[in-house]
């Protein structure tokens, strides 16, 4: 099926905002409308997304590569488009469950009495997605949002333009407006979303716009779920397969050219391992990608913008000391950027001191476990953290001693895309989850309710108190 781009201004301007705002006030009345969708309504919603992603799976993978110069289609298929599906399905399965209300034990004082939880819609959210997974990252959040029996506004990244229009015919061709909208429009916009006071708002981006989401947020005292990122570790265990942890983290590295929070950030090895490490990350990536310019499977850097930061950070590192190791053909020029390992990598290089979002790998080296863990320990808690080759009581080490958002043991990021997990960060990596029961949970409202029967001799309780209450 073919489709109709509508097209959305990339400025902040001020018909995208007054749109916004009427959106806001129709979604708000249609909720207090109808303020608890049953089971059946919710669930017609998701078959509804699932059957649009079907269709349109191949203008999807065609907007995404068109934003990006080259985005690997089957990149674009597996996380843009099963990615959700997957979700969507599992939330199918286990909407029923997760909606029926929960009971919970009185106190002893209150027996015979009944106590317990309803899950609510909260009413509309909204929710603020980025451009490395435009569609993932804004149609996650919704699924969530949509189990939960919500109303959906979604801001879209400006710099995925032709992704943003497809997103919003696809989803106007399944929803009112009333129901789901979706937004386009720079800082301007994106500043005049987050200011609407929603019930609930999930944003996924940097730490830094993070920050400000929330300032915003706090105004309204609008709950918020912040989805960030930061320096996620690679720990190389001293009895890992160094050739296999090689292969993995290049490819997490090099999936969508590094431009996903979850990549492995940078690669803690032992002592004297780090030349040997980066050596066979070479050879892997070689394998991979046999040459990365024009190659169709290996996904540009967004923006020109975005490609000269890395290479800044690269001048720093070469320019402090560090060696650098490119593997592949087109390191220096052109948007398609071949992975990059730094060693005789300090904290002083600009690339420790930010979080890379691209194809540059630094290696450090630790002497002890210990070292390791105190080293992610000294930075900012990070979204994922990653382990090879460590013994059962030395992963459990890692996972109790350290904190990340999720861990994936002996590979890279599949946490991520196992539906049953929540998915969300800690500390400068983001608060609050998503995925599964979490999400839904999330974008609900927890409404703790007491029934008292009516014979129920409450007055024992009332003043003028009697030996009950003096006895207590
Ligand atoms: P960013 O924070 O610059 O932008 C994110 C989104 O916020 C964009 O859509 C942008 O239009 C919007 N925005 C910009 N200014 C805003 C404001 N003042 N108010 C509201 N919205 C505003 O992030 P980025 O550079 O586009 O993305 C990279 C960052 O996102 C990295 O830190 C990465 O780790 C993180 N990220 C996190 C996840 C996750 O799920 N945890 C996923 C992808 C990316």
């Amino acid at each position: 099926m073919s489709a109709v781009l509508t097209p959305i201004s990339l400025h902040a301007d001020a018909a995208e905002i007054e749109r916004m705002h009427r959106l806001f006030d129709m979604q708000r009345n249609a909720f207090a409308a109808a303020p608890y969708p049953d089971l059946a309504a919710r669930k017609a919603k998701l078959r509804r997304l699932i059957d649009a992603l079907r269709r349109y799976q191949n203008e999807i993978v065609a907007a995404v590569n068109d934003d990006f110069g080259v985005r690997a289609g089957a990149e674009t298929k597996l996380v843009e488009v099963m990615g959700p599906i997957l979700e969507a399905r599992h939330a199918l399965s286990h909407m029923r469950s997760w909606m029926k209300p929960r009971r919970r034990s009185t106190e002893m004082l209150f027996l015979t009495n009944s106590a317990w939880v309803e899950y609510q819609p909260k009413g509309v959210v909204g929710i603020i997605g980025t451009w490395n997974f435009p569609l993932y990252l804004t149609i996650g959040p919704l699924i969530a949002a949509l189990a939960a029996g919500n109303r959906a506004m979604v801001k879209v990244s400006e710099f995925t333009p032709r992704t943003t229009a497809l997103l919003r015919t696809m989803l106007s061709g399944c929803f009112a407006e009333d129901e789901v909208a979706v937004f386009g429009g720079a800082v301007e916009a994106a500043q005049a979303f987050n200011a609407l006071p929603f019930n609930h708002l999930v944003f996924t981006g940097s730490p830094r716009v993070g920050r400000e989401v929330m300032r915003a947020a706090a105004d309204n005292l609008t709950p918020v779920t912040l989805e960030l990122g930061g320096k996620s570790p690679a720990i190389v265990g001293p009895d890992a397969d160094l050739r296999d942890a090689a292969l993995r983290i290049a490819h997490g590295k090099a999936f969508n050219a590094g431009q996903i929070c979850v990549a492995p950030d940078y690669a803690l090895v032992p002592r004297g391992s780090s030349n040997e490490f980066a050596a066979a990350v070479r050879e892997a990536f070689g394998k991979l990608y046999p040459s990365v310019g024009g190659n169709p499977e290996y996904t540009s850097i967004v923006t020109e913008r975005h490609a000269a930061r890395l290479r800044q950070l690269l001048d720093d590192a070469r320019a402090k000391g560090a060696t650098l190791l490119s593997c592949g053909d087109v390191a220096r020029t052109g948007r398609q950027m071949a992975l990059t390992v730094v060693t005789g990598v300090n904290d002083r290089m600009q690339l420790m001191q930010e979080e890379i979002f691209g194809p540059i790998l630094p290696v450090l080296e630790y002497d002890r476990l210990d070292d390791a863990m105190a080293l992610v320990r000294r930075g900012d808690r990070p979204l994922s953290l990653y382990a090879f080759g460590l013994s059962p009581a030395e992963q459990r080490r890692v996972l109790r001693e350290t904190h990340a958002g999720g861990v994936t043991l002996n590979d890279w990021g599949w946490h991520v895309f196992q539906h049953d997990l929540p998915f969300g960060g800690i500390g400068n990596s983001g608060m609050g989850t998503y995925h599964g029961e979490e999400g839904f949970r999330e974008l609900s409202h927890a409404k703790s309710v007491f029934k008292r029967q009516r014979w129920f001799p409450i007055g024992l309780f009332y003043p003028p108190y009697g030996n009950l209450v003096q006895r207590l």
